[in-house]
């Protein structure tokens, strides 16, 4: 079935689908761990956190473990992308309570050490590209996994639901055909601890899922109407949400960031802006701004952090340039774009390194309305690894995240290489991971 092609008749829920329910609804009565769903607003997570809304309403008062609704939130998401979300998210915490359903929702978000702007403008990261790509494991992963690990140490462990299909793609489809399923359709997830993960309509082709959302109305109100536009409108792949590496990169996605460098062409927005959302045009004029930033000359440092020569962090006047520029925009637009604390942490990065008179992005926001309260320091402090570790891949031109994944093999998968075998072993499990990042790059390059 074409998204061209969808209308909205009412039918009753499909034997296929109340297969998939018979068999969620085994899965949840069979222990008590919570349940988390990734839930991106995209058209798969939603037909799962549908399912699972529909199988809690016909549990009644069997239904007793917390079921949790789990949403990310970069900062720069494409603004009516975010508000549908947002919208959706309120509907179902509203439904869900009404009907006394213990299904609650949570939306999760980098701080201001881990957004976009804090790196880009506050420590003059260049923005991210298929080889340099900080973001993810930033914005997405670390603010969905820390909620994962709040819930999972309140309980013990977790199930994470995933709206994954085998049919969506031929790398996704191999990888699930590759993993270790229990005979309850679980897996273990190979980074979060304590978390099992299933994959309840990993058999549903794109047409089963489409049937499925304009044939049932939505259990929290409304319909899907926005979510089938949203497809009509925009061009680009599902952007799940992402708790680990594995999942391919998001740029070019429906679901991506307005501000992504990592595609040459966000079809996202261009898709949006096609079908009359001209107003988001400027977005896009300042996305390509930037990828020019990336190697316009008299922009970067000549010198890396760590002295060597090579292109090094935006130069001062270049992020107050940026700086200056997203508030005219933001202005401009009369659209939110920076959030409070992510100016305050601008400040203080400017004054660790070259502002030290503390005023120069608190100037810039002023001349734009924005009065910027300055929290103690102790309060926007990455952890010193952290910070380590993505200065160092910097300075190297190397991939933070691939960097990160290269460590934690090293010690949790090989914490001797003393080992008969362990050396050619760790090699091996480096050597995949190349291959895997190269895989993941060339698939961004035809995003
Ligand atoms: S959409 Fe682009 S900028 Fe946003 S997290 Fe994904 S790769 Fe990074």
């Amino acid at each position: 079935m074409s998204i061209a092609s969808v209308t909205t008749p009412q039918q009753p829920i499909s034997l296929f689908s109340r297969a998939t329910l018979a068999s969620l609804e085994k899965l949840y009565l069979a222990d008590t761990r919570p349940w988390i769903v990734a839930f991106s607003g995209g058209k798969d997570s939603t037909v799962v956190l549908q399912l699972v809304f529909e199988m809690l309403l016909g549990l009644g008062e069997r239904a007793t473990k917390p079921v949790i609704a789990l949403s990310s939130d970069t900062r720069v998401e494409a603004p009516n992308v975010a508000a549908y979300v947002a919208t959706a998210l309120r509907k179902i915490d509203e439904a869900a309570k009404a009907l006394g359903l213990g299904l609650s929702t949570q939306l999760v978000g980098p701080t201001a050490t881990e957004s976009y702007w804090g790196k880009l403008i506050g420590k003059g990261y260049p923005p991210p590209s298929r080889w340099f790509r900080w973001c993810t494991s930033n914005m997405k992963i670390k603010p969905s996994r820390r909620a994962i690990d709040a819930i999972t140490r309140q309980h013990g462990s977790v199930i994470l639901l995933l709206g994954s299909r085998i049919a969506e793609s031929t790398q996704r489809g191999r990888t699930m055909q590759e993993r270790e399923i229990n005979s309850r359709g679980l897996n273990p997830h190979h980074e979060i601890p304590n978390a099992l993960v299933a994959t309840p309509i990993a058999d549903w082709t794109t047409d089963d899922v489409w049937e499925y959302l304009v044939s049932n109305p939505c259990p929290w109100g409304g319909n899907h109407n926005f979510l089938v536009s949203l497809y009509r409108q925009a061009s680009g792949g599902e952007c799940p949400v992402v708790f680990d590496l594995n999942t391919p990169s998001c740029g070019g996605s429906r679901f991506g960031c307005w501000t992504c460098t990592v595609v040459k062409e966000d079809k996202s927005l261009q898709g949006f802006i096609r079908s009359g959302e001209d107003h988001l045009q400027p977005l896009v004029v300042f996305r390509d701004w930037l990828i020019e930033l990336r190697d316009k000359p008299g922009y970067r440092s000549d010198v890396r952090r760590d002295g060597n020569a090579g292109p090094g962090p935006f130069l001062p006047l270049a992020r107050q340039e940026i700086l200056d520029k997203l508030l005219d925009l933001e202005t401009s637009m009369a659209m939110p774009l920076i959030g409070d604390e992510e100016l305050a942490y601008i400040q203080r990065q400017w004054s660790d390194e070259f502002d030290f008179q503390n005023r120069l992005a608190v100037e810039i926001a002023a001349r734009y309305g924005r009065i910027i309260a300055m929290p103690d320091a102790g309060q926007m402090t990455p952890t010193a690894e952290d910070d380590l570790l993505e200065q160092a891949a910097m300075e190297a031109g190397i991939d933070p995240d691939l960097l990160r994944q290269a460590l934690d093999i090293r010690r949790k998968g090989f914490p001797s290489l003393d080992k008969w075998g362990a050396k050619a072993q760790f090699e091996r499990a480096i050597g995949d991971l190349l291959d895997k990042a190269a895989r993941q790059a060339e698939q961004t390059i035809q995003a």
